[in-house]
């Protein structure tokens, strides 16, 4: 498999004003090739480190793609130190620089002096052509190795890297077909997932298969290359069903969905409607369930019951329970399940009553402790979390909680 190597140019992508999202582009692109993108470097505007950076990378990589820094101001210094990498000499390009000068006439001006400095390109490289700015870029062969130089604006350079950069890349990758599938899991962690999946997965070569966690979930991603796009297709789908099938229940997307939009296929397989009730989560749970386009065919309504006044007034929770156990109790969320679901006429409800923190916890009842509350078809339940994280973790990870209690009722 070809490696590839990114370096992005620019001192303002080391800060946290401007992020790098020409590698992230740029290596979405590569991979669908088959063309592994094994480092990204950001350098600085500064000569000598981008021309060892250049070097190192050509050394290291079959194929280098540099962004920014071709502009024509004293910073722009890419030009200069690339060649220098290369141990090439930069030439003037008088057909650059007339056309240069007639982009500037038609915008209705005088091309400054120093753009003459963009007509200078690597010695015996290609001339990319930029129709959507100043600067061309470049692509030099090197003993069968690709240094390509593309501007930093992505409107300039995605188009410039699609026309001229990718159909050669291609042809070099030779015919690669990769197939992706994404897996989600709820209610395990990581490690438990990878004890489980890694003795599957390790199995496969041609595939490559990532473990992520995020947030409330962990994510198994795989990638099957082969000659063809059938046989790409048939092997990762070989590996997710194993997987799917090992991992049980605990999978809840098997093409890459959220959550919120498995609910709602469920829902309305089912010809079924939903409402929330949330405490802790405020709003959340209705916030995330909404965000799904159709929603409106499943979701009926949600309240957001903070103070006890309001689960007791909204939601007929009574004040025996709450004197008795608790806002942040089995039996409050039953009831705001319950009471929800009386209140909607819908066939399920869920509920959410926890402590998000930082604070309000005690010894009993510490900050992370979540209650969930389900009311459906046939009666009504509850089951406790104690999320770990801060305020906005805990929150979020007890709407994945509550979402999930709610997918498992579902069938
Ligand atoms: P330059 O080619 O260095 O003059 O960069 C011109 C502009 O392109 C910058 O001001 C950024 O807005 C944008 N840019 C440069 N590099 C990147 C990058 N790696 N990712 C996203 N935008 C970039
Ligand atoms: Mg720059």
């Amino acid at each position: 498999m070809l490696s590839a190597e990114i370096i992005a140019i620019g001192s303002e992508l080391l800060t946290p004003d401007k992020t790098d999202t020409n590698g992230l582009w740029l290596t979405e692109k590569l991979n669908d090739i088959g063309i592994e993108v094994m480092l990204k470097t950001i350098v600085g505007d500064d000569g000598a480190r981008l021309e060892e950076a250049v070097r190192d990378a050509m050394r290291r990589s079959d194929i280098v793609i540099t962004t920014g820094g071709l502009g024509p101001t004293e910073d722009d210094i890419t030009r200069q130190f690339t060649a220098n990498a290369i141990g090439r000499e930069l030439v003037y390009h008088d057909e650059i620089e007339t056309h240069l000068r007639e982009r500037f006439r038609a915008w209705g001006r005088e091309m400054p002096e120093i753009n003459k400095r963009q007509a200078y390109v690597i010695d015996g490289g290609d001339i990319l052509p930029n129709p959507n700015g100043s600067a061309v870029g470049m692509m030099v062969e090197i003993d069968g190795k690709i240094l390509a130089i593309l501007p930093g604006p992505p409107r300039e350079n995605q188009p410039m890297f699609t026309d001229h950069v990718f159909p050669k890349l291609k042809a070099i990758a030779g015919e690669v077909f990769v197939k992706r599938r994404i897996l989600r899991v709820s209610g395990m962690g990581e490690s438990a997932v990878d004890e489980i999946a890694a003795p599957i997965y390790t199995s496969y070569e041609n595939v490559q298969t990532s473990i992520l966690f995020n947030k409330s979930e962990v994510e198994i991603h795989i990638a099957a290359r082969a000659e063809s796009a059938a046989e790409a297709e048939t092997t990762a789908n070989k590996l997710a069903n194993q997987l799917i099938e090992a991992l049980g229940k605990a999978v809840f997307a098997t093409n890459g969905e959220t959550m919120e939009e498995v609910i709602g296929m469920r829902l309305k397989e089912r010809g079924e409607t939903l409402a929330v009730a949330e405490s802790c989560t405020g709003g959340l749970i209705g916030g995330r369930l909404t965000d799904v386009p159709g929603s409106s065919a499943y979701f009926m309504e949600g309240a957001i019951t903070y103070s006890n006044d309001a689960k007791m007034r909204t939601l007929g929770v009574t004040k025996q329970i709450i004197d008795e156990h608790g806002a942040v109790s089995a039996e409050c969320a039953e009831a705001m399940a319950a009471g929800m679901k009386a209140y909607a006429s819908s066939d399920h409800a869920i509920s959410v009553t926890g402590i998000a923190g930082p604070d309000g916890g005690s010894d009993e009842k510490p900050v992370g402790t979540v209650f969930l509350g389900y009311a459906g078809p046939h009666g009504v339940k509850s089951v406790k979390f104690t999320l770990p994280g801060d305020r906005y973790l805990i929150r979020w990870r007890a709407s994945q909680a509550a979402l999930d209690y709610l997918r498992r009722q579902l069938g």
